[in-house]
């Protein structure tokens, strides 16, 4: 499984990895931009990522936009339902503002800071990324 991981801030991207390690191959991206380009980029070689945990607060492009653009280039090449690229948001945002309207935009889970590794993997086999029993 190919695993995107947005996060602006150093640490928690590299604990992220450090969950993701032994059931995804992790790549990071440490801005919107950054993000945008990595899954273009992975789509365009064939590739594309299985999973992407995005933060919502960074600086410039925030995840909201970094979602809205991802599902944007999905449509635009016919990319829908179960083959898009699950979402799930890793944030410290809990309020139902940035909930809804993060499921609006199509995340498909979202999981509020401290991201513990069982709660991202629960979110992760609820999305058919992981099988229960590991
Ligand atoms: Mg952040």
């Amino acid at each position: 499984m190919k695993c995107l991981i947005v996060e602006d801030d150093f640490i928690s991207g590299k604990l992220l990895e450090t969950y993701l390690s032994d059931c995804a191959d992790c790549s990071a991206a440490c801005d919107g931009p950054e993000a945008v380009e990595a899954f273009v980029d992975a789509l365009d070689f064939g590739q594309p990522f299985d999973l992407i945990c995005l933060d919502v607060m960074m600086p410039g492009m925030n995840g909201h936009e970094v979602l809205t653009e991802v599902r944007r280039i999905e449509s635009e090449r016919g990319i829908g339902g179960l083959d898009g690229v699950k979402v799930i948001m890793t944030t410290a945002l809990d309020d139902s503002g940035n909930i809804m309207g993060s499921f609006r935009e199509g995340c498909e889970a979202y999981v509020v800071k401290p991201v513990r590794k069982d709660k991202l993997r629960t979110e992760m086999e609820k999305l058919g990324l992981l099988s229960p029993s590991r």
